[in-house]
């Protein structure tokens, strides 16, 4: 079977001493500082650390040493992912000049395989949007066609992975976050099980739906890296680590395998899309799966559940920045009171504002049982919602958004018609399942469509296997990420 990796076939090149990991690292970096600016998709550059690290690569494959699976490969870290020493900043003004003093899990575990840090990359602010325009350094362009954004709010990564930035990156999902730019910029992007990887260290945006998951551009790599940080954590209390390896899985059969296909994905999408998806329904068919139709009427309150409870969550994560702690503090004040106002105020963004507002009024007494209590009960029901399903299909498939990618400002019309778009990707993050983002088509601009691939809790192999066998059937026409220049 012909791979499409480029995670194994560059460590292949390091580890035969082909090319040199500073060589690459210089690669990577030359192009950045040459198509960033167009980008947009680097926040901030580790360029020091990166070339440190490739010599330390460089120095164990001199010694023929064997290399571990991420060991030496360029990539990059979302902006709200904590770096010790380094600026983390969720791209808000609140949190300017403010540097961890420790590292995320993640980043702990990366560190130690030699993952070759580029930069950090760009992101809406707090990781609430869906075009990272949010962002208060701006917005992250689509690597297709930079009249359209990168979508959000990991649009940094994949505007990173899309242009050949980085070879992956670690970004966030809460209620689309990976799988939504990953469709937009053709890409795989991988939202785990909650609970699959470590928390510790990712700044908080609605903690019980918040995940770290990797964008790459074929499954293969996406599994390597989600194989490779999916561990245990007991810094994380809803850590659970993973059951087992996903890369091992990715060449399985799929001859019977029962794929759901539920209605309620499909209604209100584009033609065009909803055309991409049959086509996709055609290729399973024709590869042994057996296509299991069913409906899942609950999953109709997905938005309004996934909009109240995340900005509840999301004002009590965010009471936190208080001028005194982290980053930004306003400049002009008359008393503690007033400091904490202001820096508050001019601190964060409208967007990150309306919903710190949003969630305050649905847990305030007197709202707090209509709203907050009525979403968490009908949490409950899209949970056994998703379980019913899963009894009668292995995976299940949907669209990953109902559009391609935004137009550049697309998203400072209207809150809630951006709110919309998100129909296709929140209903995982509700009930805490893992789903996988494959490029599966292009619209008649050129531009990426996305699928997802949805699994029972833990059954990430499972996904990622469904994925690997469409990849591996349509490579060639339809799931073309992006591969462009020497830097494989
Ligand atoms: N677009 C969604 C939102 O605005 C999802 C964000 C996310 O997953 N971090 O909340």
């Amino acid at each position: 079977m012909k791979e499409y990796g480029k995670i194994k076939k560059l460590s292949g090149l390091l580890s035969s001493r082909q090319m040199s990991c500073e060589e690459l690292t210089r690669m990577y970096l030359d192009a950045m500082e040459s198509e960033n600016e167009t980008l947009n998709a680097y926040v901030s550059y580790t360029a020091d650390l990166a070339l440190e690290t490739a010599r330390r690569v460089d120095a164990k494959a001199a010694k023929g040493e064997a290399l571990l699976p991420l060991e030496g490969i360029p990539m990059t870290l979302k902006d709200n992912i904590s770096t010790k020493g380094m600026e983390t900043t969720c791209c808000s003004k609140i949190l300017k000049g403010y540097v961890p003093i420790y590292d995320a899990t993640v980043w702990q575990i990366l560190q130690k395989q030699n993952a070759v840090l580029l930069g950090k990359t760009n992101m809406d602010e707090f990781a609430m949007g869906s075009s990272s325009e949010t962002s208060c350094f701006g917005g992250a362009l689509n690597p297709h066609d930079i009249s359209r954004v990168a979508g959000g709010s990991s649009g940094g990564v994949a505007s990173a992975v899309g242009g050949n930035l980085a070879v992956y990156g670690l970004g966030s999902d809460t209620g689309g976050s990976i799988r939504q730019p990953a469709s937009f910029c053709g890409l795989v992007g991988l939202k785990p099980t909650y609970g699959a990887v470590s928390r510790y260290g990712l700044i908080a945006y609605a903690s019980s739906f918040d995940q770290i998951g990797p964008i790459a551009s074929s499954v293969e790599d996406a599994a390597l890296v989600y194989d490779a940080i999916s561990v245990y954590d007991e810094k994380d209390s809803t850590s659970r680590g993973k059951t087992e390896p996903a890369s091992a899985a990715l060449q399985n059969d799929i001859r019977g395998m029962k794929i759901g296909v539920a209605k309620e994905y499909f209604e209100g999408i584009r033609g065009d899309v909803n055309d991409a998806l049959q086509q996709v329904i055609r290729v399973y068919e024709s590869l042994g799966a057996e296509i299991v139709r069913f409906g899942m009427p609950s999953l109709k309150y997905s938005l309004p559940v996934y909009y109240i409870l995340a900005c509840a969550e999301a004002s009590s994560n965010l009471g936190r920045y208080d001028g005194i702690r982290y980053g930004f503090q306003a400049e002009h004040y008359s008393d503690p009171n007033d400091m904490v106002c202001r820096t508050r105020s001019e601190g964060f963004g409208d967007e990150v504002k309306r919903r710190i507002l949003l969630g305050t009024y649905v847990l305030s007494a007197g709202y707090y049982d209509a709203y907050y209590k009525k979403a968490q009960n009908l949490r409950g029901e899209i949970v056994n919602a998703f379980q019913g399903a899963f009894e009668q299909c292995d995976v299940m498939l949907a669209p990953t958004v109902p559009m391609t990618a935004f137009p550049r400002n697309f998203t400072a019309k209207d809150p809630v018609e951006t709110y919309q778009t998100d129909i296709c990707t929140v209903p995982v993050n509700i009930a805490g399942l893992p789903a996988v983002s494959v490029p599966c088509g292009f619209d008649e601009a050129g531009l990426p469509i996305g699928m997802q691939l949805i699994g029972a809790r833990f059954c990430e192999a499972k996904i990622l296997n469904a994925a690997y066998q469409y990849e591996a059937a349509t490579r060639e026409t339809t799931f073309r990420a992006a591969e462009t220049g020497v830097r494989l």
